[in-house]
């Protein structure tokens, strides 16, 4: 408890977790996925809790992870040394932050539901697929472009399990948004509702599945999880972990890093943006 990045309310059977660093659009440092994992078990241990709901304060849900440094957070600078100091290294943060802390919440036994709006970028994709059920703002932005920057999807490849990979391979090999209608015709998210009814319907949902035997549902949710773990996805997941190891560590990776850095020490992570998204954008305006 006395959490500084999440927030934890009860409302009659249902949890609410916020993710709280709203002024960084809900940027995943490792405070913050630690917290988030104390949350989750919290409610999941809970037998009053029938239903968890995951969203964002503020205009997003998450924009990704947080590499930068926080003056004075010693458990931040542990997490960025780990993840620069080698591949081994790497592995081992991304093990311990990214992949077991997104199955963990996968594997809660309580039914969960994201709430997500605004900015939903690279791990704020990975943490929303984590959930059973995704209710969207109007307003939200699904954005994984990973590859833009050498990277390979991220650590967790949920995508071709929620859009298809044909899909997948064309969102992720442009860098282009995922229209939102597009995410909710192929079944990534369950339904669009208004900017200002999201918290409501969201909350509508949990109490409506909190009336439920909570033990069928547990139970329906652990045979269907399984039933995706045997169709490839349990495998799948840690076979591109490996992968997206390997990408971090190309020469193709090494050289756009250098260029990139060029550009952030000019001109802060904007330029460090300009440089990824620049020449993709003339693209956009041309409409390919
Ligand atoms: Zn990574």
């Amino acid at each position: 408890m006395g959490w500084k990045t999440i927030l934890y309310e009860e409302i009659g059977p249902v949890a609410r977790i916020t993710l709280n660093r709203p002024e960084t659009h809900n940027v995943q440092n490792a405070r913050l996925i630690l917290e988030l994992d104390e949350a989750a078990e919290k409610a999941d241990r809970d037998p009053n809790i029938r239903a968890i709901i995951l969203c964002g304060a503020g205009k997003s849900f998450s924009s990704g992870h947080d590499l930068s440094p926080i003056p004075g957070d010693e458990l931040q600078q542990d997490y960025r040394e780990r993840h620069r100091r080698s591949v081994e290294d790497r592995l081992g943060v991304e093990d311990e932050y990214y992949l077991n802390k997104c199955l963990a919440i996968r594997n809660l036994k309580t039914p969960t539901i994201a709430a997500i709006k605004g900015n939903v970028v690279l791990g704020g994709i990975m943490l929303a697929c984590m959930c059973d059920l995704i209710i969207a703002a109007e307003d939200t932005r699904l954005w994984n472009p990973s590859i833009r920057h050498c990277g390979s999807g991220g650590e967790v490849m949920v995508l071709p399990f929620e859009i298809g990979f044909r899909k997948t391979k064309e969102y992720l090999w442009t860098g282009d948004l995922i229209p939102l209608e597009e995410a909710e015709r192929l079944g990534m998210i369950n339904r669009i509702v208004p900017n200002d009814r999201l918290e409501a319907e969201a909350l509508k949902l949990a109490e409506r599945i909190a009336l439920m035997p909570p033990v069928s549902v547990a139970l329906t949710k652990r045979a269907m999880n399984k039933a995706q773990d045997f169709m490839g996805m349990a495998m799948a997941f840690e076979y591109q972990y490996v992968w997206h190891q390997m990408a971090h560590a190309t020469r193709e990776s090494a050289d756009w890093n250098a260029e990139a850095s060029k550009h952030s020490r000019e001109k802060g992570f904007k330029g460090w943006l300009e440089f990824r998204d620049g020449p993709f954008d003339e693209q956009a305006k041309k409409k390919y």
